[in-house]
């Protein structure tokens, strides 16, 4: 099936990893140019050696980025639109989740966590935007969590952060659509990456393997499906929401969380 995105340039950011760099796969499978960025060089030079063992090189490029860093992030716009001629497609990925509740967040944590989920992508937005107005499939798509619609006490400020987001990305969908860009999201609940396995390996009681403790994590939080999400089950949405396949569809959110959100 295709996505219709042969030679269409997307940029992922953080897509050295996790949900990213599945999704950096597919799209490099569907024929598309494909940027990706992270924080961490030899990250990101381990996944290009990787991927270029199966992909043409022609259709790839990395560049050091924190999302964070606003002179970082136009370096990053000027150099995919310098190498690859135009950006199609934005998929705001990056970022990590803060396990903390009220009592054990400061200030810093506040402006930290507003920063990443809301104003990382407000730069990448801002940047990339001259350039999407001239694609004729432009799409902006980012990555949510659960979180923005069903908040959790041991992570405040990331909830708020991500009922932001996706404020942000309503608003965004609403007033791009004069330009002809659509605006998406995915809402995703747990998925097996490398928060989960950098988690694993804090883990206080080291009697269980991954298996166990990820099958006891999923347990624990009830999710209908049982288990956690694979990294591609999110990358798929993503292809999806971000394609010509979804040409109709702005505003939207694709939740992909196992039914962890019961409500209508
Ligand atoms: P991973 O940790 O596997 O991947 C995160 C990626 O983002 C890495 O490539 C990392 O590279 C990059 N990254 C992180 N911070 C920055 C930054 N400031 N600038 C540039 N790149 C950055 O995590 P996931 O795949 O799980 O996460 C993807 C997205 O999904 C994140 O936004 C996360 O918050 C969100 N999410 C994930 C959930 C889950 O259960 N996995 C649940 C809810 C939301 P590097 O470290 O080298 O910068």
């Amino acid at each position: 099936m295709s996505f219709q995105v042969k030679d269409k340039v997307v940029i992922v950011t953080g897509g050295s990893s996790g949900i990213g760099l599945e999704l950096v796969k597919l799209f490099l499978l569907q024929g598309a140019k494909v940027a990706w960025c992270g924080r961490n060089n030899e990250r990101l030079q381990s996944t290009y050696k990787a991927l270029s063992q199966k992909y043409d090189v022609e259709q790839m490029f990395i560049h050091q980025c924190d999302v964070l860093q606003k002179e970082q992030v136009a370096a990053f716009v000027s150099a995919v639109v310098e190498r690859f001629g135009a950006i199609d497609m934005l998929v705001n990925n990056a970022g990590q989740g803060k396990v903390a509740d009220f009592f054990n967040t400061d200030e810093q944590d506040w402006v930290d966590e507003l920063k990443l989920k809301v104003f990382s992508v407000v730069n990448m937005i801002n940047t990339t935007l001259p350039y999407l107005k001239k694609s004729d499939i432009a799409s902006i798509t980012n990555v949510n969590s659960l979180l923005g619609l069903k908040p959790e006490t041991h992570m405040v400020a990331t909830s708020v952060a991500r009922a932001g987001l996706l404020n942000l990305s309503k608003n965004l969908a609403n007033e791009l659509v004069k330009d002809n860009i659509r605006v998406n999201s995915i809402l995703i609940g747990l998925v097996e990456s490398g928060q989960w396995r950098r988690r694993f390996e804090n883990r206080s009681d080291k009697s269980k393997n991954w298996d166990e403790w990820i099958a006891e994590v999923a347990s624990k939080k009830g999710i209908p499906l049982g288990r956690l999400g694979k990294p591609e089950e999110a990358a798929y949405a993503l292809l999806f929401l971000a394609s010509p396949l979804s040409s109709y569809t702005t505003g939207s959110v694709i939740d992909v969380s196992g039914g962890l959100s019961k409500e209508i």
